[in-house]
């Protein structure tokens, strides 16, 4: 059988997270946007642990520590993650995921941000109109592109 994986090069997001909310998060200290990609998850180890995650924070305001450490509840390795703009630890970046964590149902997402450091708004598509979900995702910003680019020609 002919497998049709060659087709899904933008995000590979399971149909199961296609209807899930996209998030903007802010840094709850200063009110940087730290990220415009955040999907409300829960802690693969630890189902009671609520997280926001992403495929990519901004990359401007977060930094990294090069520190890695064990996590908690199962043998990934992290580093913290912080607001660049005031240091706030905003969650942290899985360097090496563990076996359990590659093995279970997952986002593939490996970004995490913990609930109480940022605050979160519910992402609109580009027209400002509906709440933008995840399958919606990657075409919204295609058009936002094109939108963009239309506007500049228009300008001149
Ligand atoms: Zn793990
Ligand atoms: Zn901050």
């Amino acid at each position: 059988m002919e497998s049709d994986d060659t087709f899904k090069k933008q995000t590979e997001i399971g149909p199961q997270y296609s209807n899930e909310p996209v998030f903007t998060l802010q840094c709850n200290q200063c009110e940087s946007t730290v990220c415009r990609r955040g999907m409300s998850a829960v802690l693969l180890a630890n189902a009671e642990v609520q997280l926001f995650s992403t495929d990519c924070p901004e990359i401007c305001d977060v930094a990294t520590t090069t520190n890695l450490f064990l996590a908690e509840n199962c043998d990934c390795w992290l580093v913290n993650m912080a607001c660049i703009n005031c240091g706030n630890c905003l969650g942290y970046n899985v360097r090496v995921p563990c076996r359990d964590c590659l093995s279970s149902s997952n986002n593939g997402h490996l970004w995490m941000f913990y609930v109480g450091a940022v605050s979160s708004y519910e992402r609109l598509n580009y027209k400002g109109e509906e709440v933008l979900l995840w399958g919606n995702l990657n075409e919204d910003e295609k058009k936002y592109e094109q939108f963009l680019k239309d506007q500049d020609i228009c300008c001149r």
